[in-house]
């Protein structure tokens, strides 16, 4: 349920109610024809900014997947300086079989910069396919249009969609493939593409209207903008290996603080002695359990990584004593949470006969804490040095234990 609830929050929601609304939008009438005019432009304008920053981010899918609206709205806008007459049937049957076959392959290559022989390598692809649509828009013939068109499925899918049941397979393998890989990934230039082929496919399944055409791509153009931006936004202000804010949030954070605040330090302890006795690898996974823990933290507090072992809790317009409690309350629970871990020689598969169940081992880990709140006169970052004293004298004093000065 949590999981569900996280994926349609935010990225996949604007992305959802963005095609959502486009196409209420236009099946409402809702445009005025003239502005279809300026449409025109702004998919181009808005093509051309997600394609450079997909270049700037080194982002080849993202780019290459952007090719297909575009040189297909360049058809559309210049049917005759590119072919000699450009038939519309031949546009509503060439154009989605490309783009969601294209989508398919360009997918399902591997994300390794622009840059780079893999990134040409798909770029040399994209280009092939949207080259091949091009023929095939050039070369259309009713023999082709009959192949298209033949009916695969037994009950016809004519009431549902404008397309052809062959073309509306592909569409729908291709956006099921995409959809089942982007739930791999965390970041949204992973998950973008989904959208972008539905906002493609809605014009090309129910629409076949050309003004359609142009405002999907245009959506399309904005979720690819959104999801770099909201990509370069997360490499910046969240820490890679816990996913919660890091310090630069942090300090960002501080420019937005009244008069009144308390921040606490927390420092795992004993934490070399952990990593030298299970490894690094399992360091990190307690460090990103310890950093979940402290997002829990009751009372509007709120985590961030301040490097290495060591977190931040900022306490925005609280003073000390109102967050003692919820600061107790955190310690407590990990030190009484424990954690359990994977024996160094525990085999990697199964074994064949049945053997003694494996010793549980359950480690404990804790946390000092370091508190101190704001003074007049004084920067959130002398704050910082204050609570880093309480820190160090809750070292002194034994450990798994708070500290406020
Ligand atoms: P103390 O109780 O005094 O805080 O002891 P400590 O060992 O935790 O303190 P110290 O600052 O000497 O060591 C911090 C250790 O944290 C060193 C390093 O091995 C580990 N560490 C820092 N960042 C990471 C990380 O990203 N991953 C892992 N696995 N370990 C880290
Ligand atoms: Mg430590
Ligand atoms: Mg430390």
């Amino acid at each position: 349920m949590q999981y569900i609830k996280k994926y349609f929050y935010s990225f996949q929601m604007l992305s959802f109610s963005a095609i959502f609304i486009a196409f209420v939008a236009f099946i409402t009438n809702f445009i005025p024809n003239f502005v279809y005019y300026f449409l025109w432009q702004s998919t181009f304008v808005f093509l051309m900014i997600a394609l450079s920053l997909s270049v700037y981010f080194s982002k080849s899918k993202l780019f290459v997947l952007l090719l297909f609206p575009l040189f297909f709205n360049l058809a559309l806008a210049f049917p005759t300086s590119i072919f000699d007459k450009l038939s519309v049937s031949a546009f509503w049957h060439i154009a989605p079989l490309c783009t969601a076959l294209g989508y398919l392959i360009i997918y399902a290559l591997q994300e390794r910069g622009l840059f780079s022989y893999f990134g040409l390598l798909r770029v040399g692809i994209g280009l092939s396919f949207i080259t091949m649509g091009f023929i095939a828009l050039k070369n259309y013939s009713p023999s082709m249009q009959k192949a298209l068109d033949s009916s695969i499925l037994h009950v016809s899918l004519s009431g549902l969609s404008k397309t052809s049941d062959f073309i509306l397979i592909i569409a729908l393998i291709s956006l099921l493939f995409i959809f089942l890989i982007s739930l791999l990934f965390e970041v949204q230039t992973q998950k973008a593409p989904f959208w972008m082929l539905l906002a493609q496919l809605i014009p090309f399944v129910f629409l076949h209207d050309k003004n359609s055409f142009i405002l999907f791509s245009l959506i399309a153009s904005l979720i690819a903008i959104a999801a770099l931006v909201h990509d370069a936004y997360r490499m910046a202000y969240i820490d890679t290996l816990t996913g919660i804010p890091a310090r630069r949030a942090l300090e960002e954070a501080f420019l937005r603080l009244g008069s009144t605040y308390t921040i606490a330090m927390v420092d795992i302890d004993f934490f070399k002695k952990f990593n030298d006795k299970f490894g690094h690898d399992i360091g990190d996974d307690v460090l990103k359990l310890i950093a979940k823990e402290l997002t829990l933290v009751k009372n509007g507090g709120k985590a961030y990584r301040y490097g290495g072992e060591e977190f931040t809790i900022l306490f925005a317009g609280k003073k000390q004593e109102d967050c003692i409690l919820a600061l107790e309350e955190i310690r407590e629970s990990i030190f009484k949470r424990g954690f359990v871990l994977r024996d160094k020689e525990r085999p990697t598969k199964p074994p064949k006969e049945s053997v003694k169940p494996l010793k549980v081992k359950k480690e404990r880990l804790t946390v000092s804490i370091g508190v101190a709140s704001s003074i007049r006169g004084k920067t959130p970052q002398d704050i910082i040095k204050i609570a880093d004293s309480a820190l160090y004298k809750a070292k002194e004093n034994g450990r798994n234990c708070l500290i406020s000065l």
